[in-house]
């Protein structure tokens, strides 16, 4: 997928600021939670962090393009969420710098962002403006051209 296709629709008012709450790091009460990774993006985090990837991950088949789930601890936190902070929040997976955000295809190379009211920053902060939403699209598109290489 070429950078330059930016065919997508985002949603005109929606507020947000991350509070950092990690709700989305996590299972919830009534639901638990898929942290998806690409192949190139668990090989990203297995190289920087010096551990397998099975020691964070594993297999999932019938969510492709994503390739394995994050592993979770005993209380259904991401395995690398301590203290409520993201241990590897630079290279963190696609899924998470979305949230609460995701990208849903509604034709051929037709985009639209929808997002969740389950996050508690929604209605909060900055109007966001469709720069936000570029930028996503830009990481988006350049993790599905490093997937398909
Ligand atoms: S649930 Fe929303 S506010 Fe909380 S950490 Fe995730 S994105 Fe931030």
């Amino acid at each position: 997928m070429a950078l330059e296709i930016l065919g997508f629709e985002y949603p005109k008012n929606v507020r947000f600021k991350c509070l950092r709450c990690a709700l989305c790091c996590g299972d919830v009460k009534d639901k638990g939670r898929l942290i998806l990774l690409l192949t190139v993006e668990a090989e990203h985090i297995s190289k920087k962090t010096l551990k397998r990837v099975d020691e964070f991950a594993e297999e999932i088949k019938g969510f492709e393009p994503y390739a394995f789930r994050m592993k979770k601890t005993e209380d259904g936190k991401c395995m690398f969420l301590k203290v409520n902070s993201c241990t590897i929040y630079q290279i963190r997976p696609l899924i998470c710098k979305f949230y609460p955000f995701e990208l849903k295809e509604t034709r051929s190379n037709r985009y639209t962002f929808a997002h969740t009211s389950e996050c508690p920053a929604i209605g909060k902060g900055p109007l966001l403006k469709r720069n936000y939403f570029v930028r996503l699209f830009k990481k988006f598109a350049k993790a599905m051209t490093a997937t398909r290489k």
